[in-house]
């Protein structure tokens, strides 16, 4: 069997890896993974690493999880994939009946699109075109949060605002009406969460006011910023936005691609401020992080909107090959069920408790200026000067000194610049917890000690 070294010459000749500079892998290994197994993954030397961020967040109860495998190779022996446009397939009809079921109230159509952009995409085509059904022609823009994410495609890109994947590509993204994030972390002293979310709420008032009359939908990661450097905000801040959005005849999208399924603590994070978004993007944990396949949940009056003779050209006539694909509908279905059975968002309270009292000592390390937490995801935030909070500089890579010495450790631990996350399958054990706690923390001490 060839090693991970072997691999890797393989490997390096002919890939080009995401998010990477591939120059980086001159001195930084490429890890070769042989097989997976819960939250263990196992490269071709024999190393075993714990997925402390679920592959990239998508993965919810472990790798080669025995149940989703069961699913997968039944629905391999009966169905592999079939056009969905004019067809249909069980798998897809059960999976959209159930979406139906535990999305909030309101949210009675799914349309189906391969990955998380795509289904960004599919919201902010869906919106556009409802307005412009509607004889609203002037409506054409989009409001967005400050460090917000939405994924790599043109449009998905536009929406977002992490300078890093986007400033590049600015001539070619359509403009955007960026307002100040809620995130929690620039609250002032003594400030609770709710107080500063609801005190950022009067900017977008004040955009909604200015702008509604132009303005599609305002997008939301809803509680979490995850690429953005896992920010944090109080569902107020949601409770608010949807309330507004109301009032100035502007749709609501909810991108839940990273924060749906359990990891804010309740199946999907609109649940906590009690609101309906008008679309709601759902990927990664829809398929346990088996298979690509996206939804965008929205409502009986925007469907309706579309809904006419044909030669009213009022259909939205948006696909993608792989659209509702049966693999990833059956992988869905077998994730759904797992949550059903194993009361999981009940029994995930123990473990958001464990990574809680874990991770609290670490907000008294010297250079930590703050440990932040929404129900499965935890994070530490790194600076250079705690007091003042001045963050270290991006190009000392800090975080990539922690990923090294979790590697070493045993651990897959892939910080987002200066913040240290874990964001874990729901099959990891309390013990894992402080495994990975105990990793984290050397981490820090070798990142931040010269
Ligand atoms: N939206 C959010 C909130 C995400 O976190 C991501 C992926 N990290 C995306 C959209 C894009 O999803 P994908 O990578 O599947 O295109």
């Amino acid at each position: 069997m060839p090693t991970n070294a072997e691999w890797m010459a393989r490997d390096l000749k002919v890939l080009w890896h995401p998010c990477t500079q591939m120059k980086d892998h001159e001195w930084l290994p490429v890890v070769p993974i042989k097989r997976g197994k819960g939250v263990w993954l196992e490269d071709f030397d024999g190393n075993q690493y714990i997925d402390a961020v679920s592959s990239w967040w998508v993965n919810l109860f472990g790798h080669c999880n025995p149940r989703i495998n069961a699913a997968l190779v039944d629905q391999l022996e009966t169905l592999e994939h079939v056009i969905l446009g004019g067809f249909s397939h069980r798998a897809v009809v059960e999976l959209s009946e159930q979406l139906v079921e535990i999305t909030p109230a309101g949210l009675d159509r799914c349309f189906y699109a391969d990955n998380g952009s795509s289904a960004v995409e599919v919201a902010l085509k869906m919106s556009f075109h409802y307005w412009q059904n509607c004889g609203q022609k002037k409506k054409t823009r989009f409001v967005t949060l400050s460090n917000s994410y939405h994924g790599e495609t043109l449009a998905a890109l536009a929406v977002g605002d992490v300078a890093l994947y986007k400033e590049t590509y600015e001539p070619l993204l359509m403009d955007v009406i960026t307002v100040p994030s809620p995130d929690c972390y620039f609250r002032e002293e003594g400030e609770s969460w709710s107080d500063y979310s609801e005190r950022q709420f009067e900017k977008m008032e004040l955009a909604l006011e200015k702008h509604h009359q132009e303005v599609c939908a305002v997008i939301v990661e809803p509680l979490i910023q995850c690429a953005g450097n896992m920010r944090m905000y109080h569902p107020i801040y949601l409770t608010k936005l949807r309330e507004a959005c109301d009032r100035y005849g502007v749709h609501l999208i909810a991108d839940e691609i990273a924060v749906g399924f359990g990891r804010t603590g309740t199946m999907f994070a609109c649940e906590q401020a009690k609101i309906t978004p008008d679309f709601m993007c759902l990927s990664k944990g829809l398929t346990g992080g088996y298979l690509p396949l996206s939804a965008v949940m929205t409502s009986t009056p925007i469907y309706d909107a579309f809904y006419d003779d044909y030669e009213s050209m009022k259909a939205f006539l948006h696909s993608h090959s792989f659209t509702g694909n049966p693999l990833g509908c059956r992988a869905a279905l077998a994730t759904l069920d797992i949550f059903r059975t194993d009361d999981v968002i009940n029994a995930n309270q123990q473990l958001i408790d464990v990574m809680k009292q874990a991770c609290a000592p670490l907000a008294d390390h010297p250079h930590v200026a703050e440990v932040r937490q929404h129900g499965m995801v935890v994070a530490i935030e790194l600076v250079k000067n705690k007091k003042s909070r001045e963050a270290y500089p991006w190009q000392e890579r800090r975080g990539l000194k922690v990923y090294q010495h979790a590697l070493s450790r045993g651990a897959l631990l892939r910080p987002l610049g200066n913040v240290v996350y874990l964001m874990p399958p729901y099959v990891i054990t309390p013990e894992q917890i402080h495994q990975l706690v105990e990793i984290m923390l050397e981490g820090i001490h070798i990142a931040t000690r010269d």
